[in-house]
């Protein structure tokens, strides 16, 4: 947790034009758009994952399709923290994780390895 990559800091996090996701424009230029529900089931707190185990004790399944930040709140300069519709509000995100839960094409879905996108299906 000592080096931050600092490309892994936003310029801007707030709604997708559509509202529909949450965007996050990158200092690196990337942009990264989450379904709200996503990033609701990568939740790292300690009521969704076992801190001794690192197993995840959230059934993805009672997370509703519906889910939606009520608010964002930043955490320092490393994180923001959420309040979700289901009234859960613990989680906390760092940039660099939420950064490796991009789901785009470019990025795979995890540890932004570069591959070409693939054309739209
Ligand atoms: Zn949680
Ligand atoms: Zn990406």
């Amino acid at each position: 947790m000592t080096s931050r990559n600092p490309s892994f800091s936003p310029v801007e996090v707030g709604p997708s034009p559509d509202a529909s996701q949450l965007r996050i424009r990158w200092r690196d230029g990337h942009t990264s758009d989450y379904p709200p529900r996503l990033l609701r089931v990568a939740c790292p707190c300690a009521a969704c994952v076992d801190e001794m185990t690192g197993q995840r004790i959230l059934v993805p399944d009672s997370v509703p399709a519906g889910i939606h930040p009520l608010a964002i709140h930043y955490v320092g300069r490393y994180a923001i923290q959420f309040d979700w519709s289901d009234g859960h509000t613990t989680g906390i995100f760092p940039f660099d994780f939420l950064r490796r839960l991009c789901p785009c094409r470019v990025c795979g879905g995890e540890d932004g390895t570069e591959e070409i996108p693939l054309p739209s299906a």
